[in-house]
C-alpha cells in the first residue's frame, strides 16, 4: 500500500511496466526510426488490460476500475508515447462500439477489437473543424439503403493501419434537412475512402491521416447509436480520453525524470557529475515535482470517475496540467542533457517530441481552460 495506491494497484503497475520494458521497450527506437508500428504484439498488450479494460465484462472486455486503466496508461506513456495513443484510440473505439453498437454491430467490430484482429480510426476532426467540433460539414446524405458520404477529415491516428472507423458526419434527408452529426461505422471492406499520412513531429511509429470521402456509400445498419447522437457519443469518448492523455503525459515525465537522473549521475563536467551542480539539482526537482502533482491530479481524476461521478472537471484539470507539465519537463530533461538530448540516440529528444502533442488532441489546453471556466464561472467564453 503507498498513500496513492493499493497493492493490488500497485502490482498492476509494476507489473505491466516489467511487461513493456522487456517486450515494448527494445523495439520502440527501430520503429520509431522506420515509422513502422508492431501492430502483431497488441493481442499480448491487450491481455496486460489495455483496451479490454475499458469494456464491460457482459459485452467481452476486462471491465477494470478508471483508477487501473489511468495506470495502463501512465506505463504506455514512460514506454512509448506510439503506443499509448495507439491503445488509446483503440480503447475509445472499443467504449463507443460497446456502449452503442447493435448485437450485429458487436460481433462484427468489438469483438475482433478486443482480440487484437481488428483496428478502428476515430474521425472527428476536419479541415475547417478542429476545436470547434460541432461545425464539421462532412455530410452523409440519405439514399436507398444507406448514405453516400463526402467530406474529409485530418489528423487521425493510424487510419493508415486501420481497417474500419467511426466517422462522424452531418446526416442530411433526401430533401437536405439537416438530422445532426452522427455516428457511422466505416469498414473499408464494403465502403471505398481514401486515405495518406501527413507527415509529423511527434508519436512517429503512428500514421496522422487526412480521410477522403467521395460519395461513399455506407450502408444504413451501420448508423452507430441515435441519428443525431454522434457528438454525444464522441464527445463522452473523449473524457475518458482526456484522462488517458494525462496518464500518459504523466508516464512521459516519468521517464524523463528517469532520463534525466541516469544521465546527470553518470556524466560528469569540471571533475565532478553533473548531479553535484545545484542548478543541475534544480532541473531535475522541478521535473520530479511536476510529475508527483500530475500523478495526483490525474489519480484523483479516476478515483472520481469510479466514486460514480462524472469527472469531465477532473479530468479537464488533469489533461490541462498533466500536458503542460510534461511539456516543460521534457524541456528539462532534454537541458539536464545539453548537446545529448538534442541527437536521436538519446530518449529525450523522442519525449521532446511526444510531449508536443500533450497539450493539442482531445481538447487543447486553452479548451480545457474554457471548459474549467465555465464549471467554476458558470459562464461560457466559448463563442
Ligand atoms: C497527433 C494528433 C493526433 C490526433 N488524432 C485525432 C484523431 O484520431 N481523431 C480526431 O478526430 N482528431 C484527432 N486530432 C485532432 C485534434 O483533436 C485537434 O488537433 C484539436 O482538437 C485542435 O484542433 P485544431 O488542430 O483544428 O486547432 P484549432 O481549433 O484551429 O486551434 C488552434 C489554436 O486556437 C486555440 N483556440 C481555438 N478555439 C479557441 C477558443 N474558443 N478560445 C481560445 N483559444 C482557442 C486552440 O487552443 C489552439 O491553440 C489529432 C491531432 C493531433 C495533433
Amino acid at each position: 500500500m503507498s498513500a496513492l495506491l493499493s497493492g493490488e494497484e500497485l502490482a498492476l503497475r509494476d507489473s505491466v511496466r516489467a511487461f513493456l520494458d522487456r517486450k515494448i521497450a527494445p523495439l520502440v527506437r527501430d520503429h520509431e526510426q522506420a515509422h513502422t508500428f508492431p501492430w502483431d504484439l497488441l493481442p499480448e498488450v491487450y491481455a496486460c488490460g489495455y483496451v479490454r479494460g475499458g469494456v464491460p465484462e457482459a459485452l467481452g472486455g476486462d471491465e477494470f476500475p478508471m483508477i487501473a486503466q489511468a495506470i495502463l496508461m501512465e506505463e504506455a506513456g514512460r514506454c512509448w508515447g506510439s503506443l499509448r495513443t495507439t491503445v488509446n484510440v483503440q480503447g475509445m473505439v472499443a467504449r463507443i462500439v460497446a456502449a452503442a453498437g447493435t448485437a450485429e454491430q458487436r460481433e462484427r467490430f468489438l469483438a475482433p477489437v478486443l482480440a487484437g484482429r481488428r483496428f478502428g480510426w476515430f474521425a472527428l476532426t476536419e479541415p475547417g473543424a478542429g476545436s470547434d467540433a460541432g461545425s464539421l460539414r462532412t455530410r452523409a446524405k440519405r439514399t436507398a439503403g444507406g448514405f453516400i458520404v463526402n467530406g474529409s477529415k485530418i489528423y487521425i491516428t493510424n487510419a493508415l493501419g486501420c481497417d474500419f472507423g467511426i466517422l462522424f458526419a452531418r446526416v442530411v434527408g433526401e430533401d437536405d434537412a439537416d438530422e445532426g452529426v452522427t455516428a457511422l461505422l466505416v469498414d473499408r471492406a464494403e465502403s471505398a475512402y481514401g486515405v495518406h499520412d501527413i507527415p509529423h513531429m511527434p508519436l512517429r511509429a503512428t500514421t496522422s491521416c487526412e480521410l477522403t470521402f467521395d460519395d461513399t456509400f455506407v450502408p444504413e445498419t451501420n448508423v452507430l447509436g441515435e441519428i443525431g447522437g454522434g457528438l454525444a457519443l464522441g464527445m463522452g469518448a473523449v473524457n475518458v480520453g482526456r484522462l488517458n492523455m494525462a496518464m500518459g503525459a504523466v508516464g512521459l515525465s516519468q521517464a524523463c525524470l528517469e532520463e534525466s537522473i541516469r544521465f546527470c549521475t553518470q556524466r560528469e563536467q569540471f571533475g565532478k557529475p553533473l548531479a553535484a551542480f545545484q542548478l543541475v539539482q534544480q532541473m531535475v526537482v522541478e521535473i520530479a515535482t511536476l510529475t508527483e502533482t500530475s500523478r495526483l491530479l490525474g489519480y484523483q481524476a479516476a478515483r472520481a470517475i469510479d466514486a460514480g461521478e462524472p469527472g469531465r472537471y477532473e479530468c479537464s484539470m488533469a489533461k490541462l496540467y498533466c500536458g503542460e507539465s510534461a511539456g516543460r519537463a521534457a524541456t528539462l530533461a532534454l537541458q539536464v542533457h545539453g548537446g545529448a538530448g538534442l541527437m536521436e540516440e538519446s530518449p529525450v529528444e523522442r519525449y521532446f517530441r511526444d510531449a508536443r502533442e500533450a497539450t493539442i488532441p482531445e481538447g487543447t489546453s486553452q479548451i480545457q481552460i474554457l471548459h474549467l471556466g465555465k464549471a467554476l464561472l458558470g459562464q461560457s467564453a466559448m463563442r
